[in-house]
């Protein structure tokens, strides 16, 4: 896979649209396209699924360390690759070269991990209630699946979601978004390098208003017995209502609005740090990120102090200059939500500390608000930039209230060296992902995931396998 700068080769999966119409990929740093893609819709999203169904009856009967061997080399092959595929996720999404690496180490490790996860799908027997019957549970692959990913990890949002699918035995056809399908084509034609048998594995493209055509077609096609999907709150919630009318099992990893909260008695320079990793790691654009900052009284000035000295060091900038630390938005649309939350906070009390302003083009000056009120924008949906916006608490009971007080539950991180205050907030903080004393959460060994309005279901671990199989129950009787 050859370095990006200008324009991007398209990777060689046979793609094409049935219109032969394509769209623009833009490079969110400097606004040039780097690609033209196939618009496909209802039509080529059918296909695909029929070729999927065509492959899963060889594919679902291969032994589980056969499919592991090939899941391995795929994530050699991501790794062999990882400069060409980290420049490629840069030039269409923005974030610092670094991080894209990290990325796709990332994205890989999820090939490996569930290759081998696959040869531990294990059933159980369970002690008969007749003397005449024996009982045994077997667990068998969903079948054809489809997923649905996001631009904010457009390498690690499609592994997460095929990696424990195939390990499972089920085939995918999986849609890409718009501003990112790059590096969902390059990692597919990864897999076919590896050994993935045709139609096991198929990316469908298209632009956002070919979007609800593609997902109708999931959602709708009898073939299709489950959507992974990660993506927004709104979107997640029509996709299964969609899959409602054919009871098709959904997970779904939505929205977050992440509370990030620092106690009296925390470690300052560990919380300083946590804070500017899931801040503004990926410009703040992403579903763990911190999006409300609660600290204590005691603390309070000390830690916006420090982190203002820290946050006025990051360098803005295309993401493939080497010394970049916060890279662009990844569209206009964007920018102007950031601004909009940003002039809201003001409005309500907040104190803009630094920052505050677009730079040009999609680059947004990291910011800092203090004193952001509970009902500011900020406090209430997920800004998905770089702005932190602070606010300050007494009791451990108001952080708590503050903390929960959201309809979303993905991520939340606490600061503190009191172990019983630890205990109680991890029973009482209603998230499924808790970050205690650190900012960084994610591998492919955990289990990802939200409740509440951020999810059903978790990708990752022993759990996420799980997502991908049936429960069978077979009763033998005349014994
Ligand atoms: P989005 O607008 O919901 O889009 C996500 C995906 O859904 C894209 O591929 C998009 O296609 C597609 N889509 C949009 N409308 C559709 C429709 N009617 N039918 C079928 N597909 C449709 O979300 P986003 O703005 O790209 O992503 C950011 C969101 O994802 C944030 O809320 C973030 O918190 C969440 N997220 C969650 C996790 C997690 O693990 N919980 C991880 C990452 C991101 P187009 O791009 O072509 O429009």
């Amino acid at each position: 896979m050859a370095p990006m700068s200008a324009t991007v080769d398209l990777p060689l999966l046979e793609l094409a649209s049935d219109s032969g119409e394509t769209f623009p990929v833009d490079n969110p740093a400097t606004g040039e396209t780097i690609a033209e893609v196939p618009r496909m819709g209802a039509a080529e999203t059918r296909r695909a699924i029929a070729r999927a169904e065509e492959a899963l009856p060889k594919w679902r009967a291969m032994l589980a360390k056969d499919r592991a061997r090939i899941l391995r080399r795929w994530a050699d092959l991501m790794m062999e690759n990882e400069e060409g595929l980290a420049r490629l996720l840069t030039t269409e999404q923005g974030k610092p070269l670094a991080e894209s690496h990290t990325e796709i180490a990332y994205a890989a490790s999820f090939y490996e991990w569930f290759g081998e996860e696959g040869k531990r799908v294990y059933g159980d027997t369970i002690p008969t209630y007749a003397a005449d019957r024996r009982i045994v549970v077997t667990k068998d692959p969903v079948g054809v699946t489809v997923g649905i990913t996001p631009w904010n990890f457009p390498a690690a949002m499609p592994t997460r979601k095929s990696a424990p699918a195939l390990a499972a035995g089920c085939t995918m056809v999986l849609k890409p978004a718009e501003q990112t399908p790059l590096s969902a084509l390059a990692i597919a034609q990864l897999g076919l390098e590896a050994g993935l048998p045709e139609g096991v594995f198929q990316i469908v493209t298209g632009a956002a208003e070919d979007a609800p055509l593609i997902g109708g077609e999931m959602t709708s096609n009898h073939t299709v017995r489950k959507l992974g999907f990660t993506g927004s709150t709104e979107i997640g919630k029509l996709l299964m209502a969609q899959c409602a009318k054919q009871v098709k099992k959904v997970s779904l990893e939505l929205g977050g609005n992440a509370p990030f909260i620092v106690f009296d008695d925390a470690d300052l320079e560990e919380a300083v740090t946590g804070a500017l990793i899931c801040k503004f790691r990926n410009s703040g654009q992403t579903c763990i990120s911190a999006n409300r900052i609660l600290v204590q009284d005691g603390i309070y000035d000390a830690f916006v102090s420090r982190l203002v000295d820290e946050v006025s060091k990051l360098k803005v900038g295309n993401g493939l200059e080497p010394e970049t630390k916060v890279g662009p938005l990844i569209e206009q649309s964007a920018v102007d939500k950031v601004q909009r939350h940003v002039g809201d906070a003001i409005e309500r009390g907040g104190e803009l500390l630094l920052g505050g302003e677009g730079i040009g083009g999609l680059f947004w000056q990291p910011t800092i608000v203090t004193n952001v009120s509970a009902d500011a924008a900020m406090s209430c949906e997920e800004t998905f930039g770089p702005v932190a916006g602070i606010a300050r608490f007494k009791t451990e009971e108001q952080a708590v209230h503050a903390a929960n007080n959201t309809p979303y539950g993905l991520a939340t991180y606490y600061y503190t060296r009191d172990m019983a205050r630890i205990w109680r907030l991890s029973e009482a903080l209603e998230f499924g992902i808790h970050g205690i004393n650190t900012g960084l959460i994610s591998s492919e060994v955990v289990p990802f995931g939200g409740v509440k309005e951020s999810g059903i279901g978790r990708e990752g671990s022993k759990y996420g396998i799980e997502e991908w199989l049936e429960i069978k129950y077979l009763c033998m009787g005349g014994v």
